[in-house]
């Protein structure tokens, strides 16, 4: 069909063309064109050819706007056409011949706009399609992951399980024949089996050193089994701090005595005489530090304090004047299996789980641990940990 609004457009034909592309690129970065600036202006410069040029059927405007939708163009874009067409003709030609003009415009630009929409629509379902399927898909991978994620988490388990079980095991198996050793040993070393030679002595000392540090490895051993199997479980009764401080200093004495080492004790008198606490977890963080400054000092003395500090928080501190830590180890000693390789040199050494089940307790215990310590100048450990006052009712 003729176009008859072709000829009456004709004298404005370059009027409308610039008028198109000057609203058009200046709306271009303020609208939610979905097409870049150049390949929009193309789209324009088509759309006013069709309108200068042609009469589209319904069908056809209808069929323009779905290409005009596949290209990406946005609504925006088809609805400022019309609009500024319309401002054109009204201005520019007549207005009886611009009413049937803006008759023949409506009719383009809602065709335009019902293709373009049901274009969109089926756009929108086929996406919609798309993305169900692809969730679909992404669900059920997902729920396989997590089953097998929950099997793997399983397995580790039963083995952590398995591990802690073998590790308890053979911790009871060796340190029951290790007690007999030690037992033995020290009713030899008493003179209960007859008096010894001073080589026999010296021997029964190394056996005794031997197995008593035998004994220390594995009930670490077993401590970080049960921490890595979160089977560590802290008791909270009444605890007097200055009865441990002085079971550990009898108990280390000998070693500090061996060594030449002055081993001394500091307990303030502001800290209440009884709290709540674990007992068996307190004396093994604090043996282990004393243990550990005893054997990391060659010479000089370990100083054992405990404080009271503000805040309802006490604190255990272990200084020696030992071969100190350099800033680097300071970094990992805490680390379970992590030593450090220079302290080794004629001593006997652990396995590195000392310091790590240490500040693991005083983690579990809501503390702290720090460490103040250079190389050659000996080092201070001071643990801080809340503390509950017993009341009347927990004494009796
Ligand atoms: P270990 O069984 O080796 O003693 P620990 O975890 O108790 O393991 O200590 C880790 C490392 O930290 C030790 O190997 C040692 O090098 C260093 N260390 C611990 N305490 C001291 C200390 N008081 N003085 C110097 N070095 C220390």
């Amino acid at each position: 069909m003729p176009n008859p609004i072709a000829p009456i457009l004709q004298p404005y034909r370059e009027e409308l063309i610039t008028q198109y592309t000057r609203v058009f690129r200046t709306q271009m970065f303020t609208s939610r064109a979905e097409l870049r600036p150049a390949e929009a202006m193309q789209v324009v410069g088509e759309e006013v050819a069709i309108l200068l040029q042609e009469t589209l059927s319904a069908e056809e405007a209808f069929a323009r706007g779905q290409v005009l939708c596949q290209r990406g163009v946005s609504l925006q874009i088809i609805t400022n056409l019309g609009r500024v067409t319309r401002q054109i003709i009204l201005t520019g030609a007549e207005q009886s011949v611009g009413l049937s003009l803006l008759d023949i415009y409506d009719r383009y630009v809602n065709g335009v706009l019902e293709g373009y929409f049901q274009e969109t629509e089926k756009l929108i379902l086929s996406e919609q399609e798309r993305i169900r399927g692809a969730l679909q898909r992404a669900v059920g991978r997902y729920t396989i992951e997590i089953k097998e994620v929950q099997e793997l988490a399983e397995r580790a388990n039963e083995a952590n399980e398995f591990k802690s079980q073998f590790i308890a095991r053979i911790s009871h198996e060796v340190r029951t024949p290790l007690g007999g050793i030690v037992g033995m040993s020290e009713m030899l070393q008493h003179g209960i089996y007859g008096t010894l030679t001073a080589d026999q002595k010296a021997i029964l000392d190394r056996i005794l050193n031997n197995a008593k540090n035998l004994n220390q490895l594995f009930s670490d051993l077993l401590a970080q089994a049960k921490i890595e199997a979160g089977q560590l479980h802290l008791n909270a009764s009444p605890i007097v701090p200055k009865e441990i401080v002085e079971s550990i200093y009898m108990n280390c004495l000998p070693l500090a005595l061996q060594k030449g080492l002055a081993l001394k004790t500091e307990i303030d008198p502001e800290l209440p005489a009884r709290i709540l606490g674990d007992e068996i977890r307190l004396t093994q963080i604090l043996s282990n530090l004393v243990i550990n400054a005893i054997k990391y000092t060659h010479s000089g003395s370990v100083l054992v304090r405990v404080n009271k500090e503000p805040a309802q928080k006490w604190s255990l501190q272990v200084k020696d004047t030992g071969i100190g830590i350099s800033p680097e180890a300071q970094a990992y000693i805490f680390e379970p299996y992590r030593q450090v390789e220079e302290s080794f040199q004629g001593q006997e050494s652990g396995i590195g789980l000392g310091l790590a089940i240490v500040s693991q307790l005083v983690s579990a215990m809501y503390g702290t641990i720090t460490l103040q310590s250079r190389l050659g100048q000996g080092s201070t450990f001071t643990v801080r940990l809340p503390y509950q006052v017993v009341s009347v009712s927990e004494r009796s």
